[in-house]
């Protein structure tokens, strides 16, 4: 199938791009840069530009005959959107909507769609199945809500073929091809705590120890990054229907902060010391998946997303790439950005 992946050169999208490219898909990636990394784009494939700009877009579903789009393209830091919301309304909402309106023009009307387990807020029953009320808690949640709302209209009125994919925790390092997690700033608790293993942070910080979970540290549910992409295949498949699907992506297990920080220190042979910091602004304490429909439907179970394994992919690639896609160290010593 001819594909574009919008967001291919970010840590999730990049991973699912190569795959389909190594299953002999014919796949382009969108992206615009923001946050992505040109080297980890399939080489060649990369067409620069960003949603908002609808005539580019629109240019590239034509010219490449696109016949589908995984759409990753979006921000996703939940502390950022508190603090810059209209970065998030206009990449994410405004973005999506750009492609949407893109897409109908070019008769394109298969897409899947990268959603969160943010758009459920708070817990109300854990683990948390697809059809947990939706009562996002931050502005990245609202803006990935809104286009989930979006999606399901255009699949109602316009026959779209919509899979909504809303990963829990996407974490390690791909074992298929030689990339990983990059983020600048980077903000996620795993490359944090190998960031300090590495020598290249002092400590990590502990953002809260009284939320209402066991030993008072958020827990969340991390799913290997190539068990992502494994299901971006199989979300494809489904694509041949109209309508609005949408799954859980996670490992079922839930782990909190100190337990990941704990399997850091024993995968890495490093202390890893910690400090506690007032809770994240934002931060829902407890995210578990329900992950039963994505294995029931898509025929999707997660191969590699113990947290060991998790934890010790992400390792190898860190050590393997000590300042991400860059070749040399940032400017500013001791601080990677
Ligand atoms: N976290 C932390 N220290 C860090 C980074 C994250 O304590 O340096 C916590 C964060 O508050 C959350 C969990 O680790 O409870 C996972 O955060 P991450 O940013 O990796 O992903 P998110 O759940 O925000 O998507």
């Amino acid at each position: 199938m001819r594909v574009l992946v919008t967001g291919g050169a970010g840590y999730i999208g990049s991973v699912t791009a190569h795959l389909l490219a190594s299953r002999g898909h014919e796949v382009w990636v969108y992206d615009n840069l923001s946050r992505g990394h040109l080297d980890a784009a399939p080489a060649g494939r990369l067409l620069q530009g960003d949603l908002r700009d609808a005539s580019r877009l629109a240019a590239v579903l034509r010219e490449k005959r696109i016949e589908a789009v995984l759409h990753f393209a979006a921000l996703a830091l939940v502390g950022e959107s508190t603090q810059r919301p209209q970065w998030y309304y206009s990449n994410n909402v405004l973005g999506s909507l750009c492609l949407l309106q893109a897409m109908q023009q070019s008769d394109v009307r298969r897409i899947v769609f990268s959603s969160t387990t943010a758009v459920y807020g708070v817990a109300r029953q854990v683990p948390i199945p697809v059809e947990h009320p939706r009562e996002p808690i931050n502005p990245y949640g609202r803006t990935k809500l809104a286009v989930e709302h979006a999606l399901a209209d255009y699949a109602r009125a316009c026959e779209f073929s919509v899979v909504a994919l809303r990963y829990f925790n996407a974490a390690g390092a791909s074992r298929l091809f030689p990339l990983g997690e990059d983020h600048r700033p980077e903000t996620h608790l795993i490359p944090n705590a190998l960031q300090v293993a590495l020598g290249q942070r002092e400590h990590l910080t502990i953002f809260g120890q009284e939320h209402p979970t066991p030993d008072g540290t958020c827990v969340r549910d991390y799913v290997h990054v190539d068990d992502l992409a494994r299901a971006h295949l199989a979300a494809l498949e489904q694509l041949q229907r109209p309508g609005f699907r949408a799954y859980n992506l996670g490992s079922g297990r839930g782990a909190s902060v100190r337990e990941v920080v704990e399997t850091c220190r024993r995968v890495t042979g490093q202390a890893i010391p910690v400090r506690i910091a007032p809770a994240r602004p934002g931060d829902p304490p407890l995210l578990v998946a329900d992950e039963s429909l994505a294995r029931r439907e898509l025929d999707w179970s997660p191969q590699n997303s113990s947290l060991e394994e998790i934890v010790a992919s992400a390792w190898d690639w860190h050590r393997e790439h000590p300042y991400g896609y860059r070749v040399a160290p940032p400017k500013r010593p001791g601080r990677v950005e």
